[in-house]
């Protein structure tokens, strides 16, 4: 009898995943290739035809029948599907990726921003399955976040709801990329972290990593440092915690959230940013909903991205 799965897609500003996932969260296939994002939006396609091209005969020979197709994307991205503009898929902008998904694969397909597809992942296959209410946090290259309330993915009116990275936490804070100074993004994600190392260095505070190169630091050396008790390395994920407590206070008030979930590839070191994020908590949000939300760390790790491209091609699925 054939399998029922779904085709995942998660596409970033290097890499395209891709796999075959069951509804239980079973991954059946996978694979990675290059997206080709560097050549050009028709080198893009071409690679992601190819790998679909590849999954879908595997999905032959295996038995299983493909009923949705889920993708996750780095960017801003409309209700209907349209990529409204992606700093790592530049050449993407304004391209309707789902319509061309849907008419070029014959597949029904959802595609939603990578942030929004970790948070999606948490809920329906790791750290968010007890919780209706809760804001996940993808630190890594940026600060990805993504909500949900009363069991639903909050996109907001236009679609790009919960760009929490980008939230206010130094007034005259770093420039962000997205045009504002000091946003979240700009203090709580690795390259933050290993910005905060290398100023902290430059202006002669002693650490382990001293004797590195120091444009060769980045934060899983900061966090290795930490590890071994090097007090400027466990400074640099206390302050990380700390912008991001302040942000999460907010939050809290505002939504009396049942969980924070901290994921991506700073949540490795999450024991050395969670008192910092619940002494903020403590310092500025209600005492009600501070001591009501749980700070978490998330379970999927690395499969977050895929794993809610699958669910969210499953909810597509149901109807
Ligand atoms: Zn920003």
């Amino acid at each position: 009898m054939n399998k029922s799965v779904v085709l995942a897609l998660d596409i970033g500003g290097t890499n395209i995943r891709i796999a075959l996932v069951t509804e239980d969260g079973i991954v059946i296939d996978r694979s990675q290739s290059i997206c080709r994002i560097s050549e050009g939006r028709t080198a893009f396609l071409t690679a992601i035809s190819s790998s679909i091209d590849e999954i879908r005969r595997s999905a032959i020979t295996s038995g299983c029948c493909i009923v949705a197709l889920g993708a996750g994307v780095p960017g801003l991205i409309n209700l209907s599907g349209e990529i409204i503009s992606s700093v790592n898929l530049k050449p993407l902008d304004g391209f309707d990726l789902r319509t061309w998904l849907e008419s070029s694969t014959g597949l029904p397909s959802t595609i939603l921003n990578d942030a929004n597809a970790a948070a999606v992942a948490e809920q329906n296959y790791g750290a968010g399955r007890p919780y209706r209410s809760f804001l996940h946090f993808t630190l890594g290259t940026g600060v990805g976040s993504g909500l949900v309330l009363d069991g639903k993915l909050w996109t907001g009116r236009d679609g790009v709801a919960s760009e929490y990275g980008h939230t206010t936490v130094e007034p005259e804070g770093h420039r962000c990329q997205c045009g504002n100074h000091g946003c979240l993004e700009q203090y709580a994600s690795a390259t933050a972290i290993s910005r905060i190392v290398k100023e902290k260095i430059g202006a002669g505070a002693k650490s382990l990593l001293s004797g590195r190169p120091i444009d060769t630091l980045d934060a899983s050396d900061v966090a290795s440092a930490a590890s071994a008790g090097d007090p400027l390395a466990v400074e640099c994920f206390r302050v990380a915690g700390r912008y991001l407590g302040i942000a999460i206070a907010s939050a809290v008030n505002l939504l009396n959230l049942e969980a924070v979930i901290i994921g991506g590839g700073v949540a490795a070191s999450f024991d050395l940013i969670e008192p910092a994020i619940r002494k903020e908590l403590e310092l500025r949000a209600f005492s009600l909903p501070a001591s009501r939300v749980r700070v978490i760390k998330g379970e999927l790790g690395d499969n977050a991205g895929i794993m809610g491209a699958a669910a969210s091609g499953w909810k597509l699925a149901a109807g």
